[in-house]
Protein backbone atom coordinates (compact mmCIF):
# COMPACT_ATOMS: atom_id res chain seq x y z
CA UNK A 1 0.00 0.00 0.00
CA UNK A 2 1.52 3.19 -1.08
CA UNK A 3 0.32 5.68 1.52
CA UNK A 4 0.95 9.30 -0.82
CA UNK A 5 0.33 12.59 1.92
CA UNK A 6 0.57 15.01 -0.66
CA UNK A 7 -0.51 15.49 -4.36
CA UNK A 8 -1.73 17.89 -6.26
CA UNK A 9 -2.94 15.59 -9.31
CA UNK A 10 -5.80 13.23 -8.66
CA UNK A 11 -4.71 10.02 -8.54
CA UNK A 12 -5.88 6.43 -9.93
CA UNK A 13 -5.28 4.95 -6.23
CA UNK A 14 -7.11 6.28 -3.44
CA UNK A 15 -4.59 5.99 -0.97
CA UNK A 16 -3.38 9.83 -2.02
CA UNK A 17 -4.27 13.29 -0.09
CA UNK A 18 -4.94 15.02 -2.94
CA UNK A 19 -4.81 18.95 -2.20
CA UNK A 20 -8.17 20.59 -2.75
CA UNK A 21 -7.36 23.82 -1.68
CA UNK A 22 -11.17 25.29 -2.18
CA UNK A 23 -13.05 22.69 -3.98
CA UNK A 24 -13.75 19.17 -2.74
CA UNK A 25 -13.02 16.72 -5.54
CA UNK A 26 -15.67 14.31 -6.47
CA UNK A 27 -14.26 11.24 -4.64
CA UNK A 28 -11.27 10.29 -2.52
CA UNK A 29 -9.33 11.61 0.56
CA UNK A 30 -8.49 15.50 -0.08
CA UNK A 31 -7.35 18.34 2.05
CA UNK A 32 -8.34 21.98 2.11
CA UNK A 33 -6.23 25.13 2.72
CA UNK A 34 -5.01 28.49 1.50
CA UNK A 35 -1.60 28.36 0.51
CA UNK A 36 0.94 30.82 2.11
CA UNK A 37 1.36 32.38 -2.21
CA UNK A 38 -2.12 33.05 -1.54
CA UNK A 39 -2.33 34.52 1.87
CA UNK A 40 -4.59 37.61 0.59
CA UNK A 41 -7.35 38.11 0.74
CA UNK A 42 -8.13 36.38 3.83
CA UNK A 43 -11.78 35.92 2.45
CA UNK A 44 -10.79 32.65 1.34
CA UNK A 45 -10.67 31.19 5.08
CA UNK A 46 -14.83 31.46 5.11
CA UNK A 47 -14.92 29.18 1.80
CA UNK A 48 -11.92 27.40 3.45
CA UNK A 49 -13.99 26.61 6.76
CA UNK A 50 -17.13 25.14 5.17
CA UNK A 51 -14.92 22.39 3.52
CA UNK A 52 -13.27 21.46 6.34
CA UNK A 53 -16.40 19.85 8.02
CA UNK A 54 -16.83 17.47 4.55
CA UNK A 55 -16.29 13.69 5.27
CA UNK A 56 -13.41 13.37 2.86
CA UNK A 57 -11.57 16.43 3.93
CA UNK A 58 -8.84 14.56 6.16
CA UNK A 59 -6.37 17.49 6.69
CA UNK A 60 -5.55 20.99 6.31
CA UNK A 61 -3.10 22.20 3.75
CA UNK A 62 -1.20 23.51 2.87
CA UNK A 63 -0.81 26.28 4.33
CA UNK A 64 2.33 27.74 6.17
CA UNK A 65 4.95 30.32 5.28
CA UNK A 66 7.12 31.27 2.59
CA UNK A 67 9.83 33.92 2.28
CA UNK A 68 10.85 33.92 -1.04
CA UNK A 69 7.58 34.16 -2.61
CA UNK A 70 4.09 35.33 -1.94
CA UNK A 71 2.97 38.38 -0.04
CA UNK A 72 4.47 40.01 3.28
CA UNK A 73 5.39 37.56 5.61
CA UNK A 74 2.90 39.70 8.11
CA UNK A 75 0.12 38.73 5.63
CA UNK A 76 1.17 34.87 5.49
CA UNK A 77 1.21 34.65 9.06
CA UNK A 78 -1.97 36.16 10.12
CA UNK A 79 -3.39 33.10 7.63
CA UNK A 80 -1.31 30.42 9.14
CA UNK A 81 -2.38 31.57 12.21
CA UNK A 82 -6.26 31.48 11.26
CA UNK A 83 -5.95 27.79 9.48
CA UNK A 84 -3.98 26.39 12.48
CA UNK A 85 -6.80 27.81 15.06
CA UNK A 86 -9.11 26.53 11.79
CA UNK A 87 -7.42 22.61 12.83
CA UNK A 88 -7.87 22.95 16.46
CA UNK A 89 -11.42 23.95 15.70
CA UNK A 90 -12.11 20.93 13.84
CA UNK A 91 -9.72 18.46 15.25
CA UNK A 92 -7.50 17.70 11.37
CA UNK A 93 -3.70 17.73 11.19
CA UNK A 94 -2.11 20.07 9.28
CA UNK A 95 0.37 19.92 5.88
CA UNK A 96 2.95 22.83 5.91
CA UNK A 97 4.46 24.51 3.43
CA UNK A 98 7.93 26.11 4.84
CA UNK A 99 10.44 28.01 2.68
CA UNK A 100 13.02 29.62 5.07
CA UNK A 101 11.16 30.83 8.02
CA UNK A 102 11.39 27.78 10.11
CA UNK A 103 12.04 30.04 13.35
CA UNK A 104 9.03 31.54 12.82
CA UNK A 105 7.13 28.59 12.19
CA UNK A 106 8.36 27.11 15.92
CA UNK A 107 7.44 31.04 17.21
CA UNK A 108 4.17 30.76 15.99
CA UNK A 109 3.18 26.81 17.30
CA UNK A 110 4.65 27.68 20.19
CA UNK A 111 2.62 30.38 20.77
CA UNK A 112 -1.02 28.76 20.12
CA UNK A 113 0.44 25.65 21.72
CA UNK A 114 -1.41 23.90 19.22
CA UNK A 115 -1.78 19.43 19.79
CA UNK A 116 -2.56 18.89 16.58
CA UNK A 117 -0.39 16.64 14.10
CA UNK A 118 1.96 18.99 12.45
CA UNK A 119 3.05 17.71 8.93
CA UNK A 120 6.18 19.67 6.49
CA UNK A 121 5.21 18.58 3.25
CA UNK A 122 8.19 18.70 0.55
CA UNK A 123 10.63 18.09 3.65
CA UNK A 124 14.80 19.01 2.47
CA UNK A 125 16.52 21.02 5.21
CA UNK A 126 18.47 18.20 6.81
CA UNK A 127 20.21 20.77 8.93
CA UNK A 128 16.81 21.41 10.92
CA UNK A 129 15.46 18.07 10.77
CA UNK A 130 16.71 17.25 14.84
CA UNK A 131 14.90 20.07 16.25
CA UNK A 132 11.54 19.55 14.22
CA UNK A 133 11.30 16.36 15.42
CA UNK A 134 12.27 17.22 18.79
CA UNK A 135 9.03 19.86 18.52
CA UNK A 136 6.72 16.69 17.49
CA UNK A 137 6.90 17.70 13.77
CA UNK A 138 5.89 15.21 10.99
CA UNK A 139 8.17 15.18 8.08
CA UNK A 140 7.32 14.15 5.08
CA UNK A 141 9.41 13.65 1.99
CA UNK A 142 9.00 13.39 -1.65
CA UNK A 143 11.37 13.68 -4.64
CA UNK A 144 14.66 15.46 -3.49
CA UNK A 145 14.91 12.32 -1.15
CA UNK A 146 16.08 10.81 -4.61
CA UNK A 147 18.77 13.38 -5.23
CA UNK A 148 19.66 15.31 -2.24
CA UNK A 149 22.68 13.40 -0.43
CA UNK A 150 22.73 15.11 2.42
CA UNK A 151 18.74 15.07 3.16
CA UNK A 152 19.16 10.80 2.51
CA UNK A 153 21.64 10.95 5.34
CA UNK A 154 19.41 12.81 8.00
CA UNK A 155 16.83 10.62 6.77
CA UNK A 156 18.48 7.86 7.78
CA UNK A 157 17.89 8.92 11.60
CA UNK A 158 14.60 10.19 11.46
CA UNK A 159 12.44 8.13 13.31
CA UNK A 160 10.36 5.87 11.32
CA UNK A 161 7.50 6.55 13.19
CA UNK A 162 7.36 10.47 12.10
CA UNK A 163 7.88 10.19 8.45
CA UNK A 164 5.61 10.27 5.28
CA UNK A 165 6.21 10.08 1.49
CA UNK A 166 4.66 12.38 -0.74
CA UNK A 167 4.99 13.22 -4.98
CA UNK A 168 3.47 17.12 -4.25
CA UNK A 169 3.32 18.06 -7.45
CA UNK A 170 6.43 16.38 -9.64
CA UNK A 171 5.90 13.49 -12.19
CA UNK A 172 8.13 11.39 -9.93
CA UNK A 173 5.66 8.00 -9.42
CA UNK A 174 5.35 7.70 -5.29
CA UNK A 175 6.19 4.65 -5.89
CA UNK A 176 9.79 5.51 -6.57
CA UNK A 177 10.23 7.54 -3.90
CA UNK A 178 8.79 4.63 -1.16
CA UNK A 179 11.66 2.33 -3.07
CA UNK A 180 14.19 5.39 -2.58
CA UNK A 181 13.39 5.99 1.50
CA UNK A 182 12.93 1.96 1.93
CA UNK A 183 17.02 1.29 1.00
CA UNK A 184 17.89 4.08 2.85
CA UNK A 185 16.32 2.94 6.03
CA UNK A 186 17.46 -0.89 5.34
CA UNK A 187 13.68 -1.70 5.54
CA UNK A 188 11.99 -3.96 3.07
CA UNK A 189 9.26 -2.12 1.00
CA UNK A 190 6.94 -3.91 2.97
CA UNK A 191 8.00 -3.05 6.32
CA UNK A 192 7.88 0.73 5.38
CA UNK A 193 5.02 0.53 3.93
CA UNK A 194 3.56 -1.14 7.42
CA UNK A 195 5.09 1.95 9.16
CA UNK A 196 3.27 4.47 7.07
CA UNK A 197 0.31 3.44 7.02
CA UNK A 198 0.48 3.03 11.19
CA UNK A 199 1.46 6.67 11.04
CA UNK A 200 -1.69 7.68 8.51
CA UNK A 201 -3.74 6.09 11.09
CA UNK A 202 -2.67 7.47 13.75
CA UNK A 203 -2.45 11.25 12.00
CA UNK A 204 -4.97 11.40 9.43
CA UNK A 205 -7.71 10.08 11.74
CA UNK A 206 -10.75 11.06 9.65
CA UNK A 207 -9.40 8.78 6.87
CA UNK A 208 -11.27 5.84 5.91
CA UNK A 209 -8.43 3.55 4.79
CA UNK A 210 -9.71 0.48 6.07
ZN1 LIG B 1 2.12 20.95 -2.68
Amino acid sequence: MYVNIHTHKKQSSDLAILNADLSAPDSGAFSSGIHPWNSEPMVHLADMEKLLTHENCVAIGECGLDKLKGPDLKLQEISFRSQLQLAIKFDLPCIIHCVRSYEELIKICDQIKIQNPLIIHGFNKSKISDQLIIKGFYLSFGHDLLSNISLQEAFKNIPTDRIFLENDDSSIEIEKIYECAANLKELTLQELQGSILKNTKQVFRKWQIG
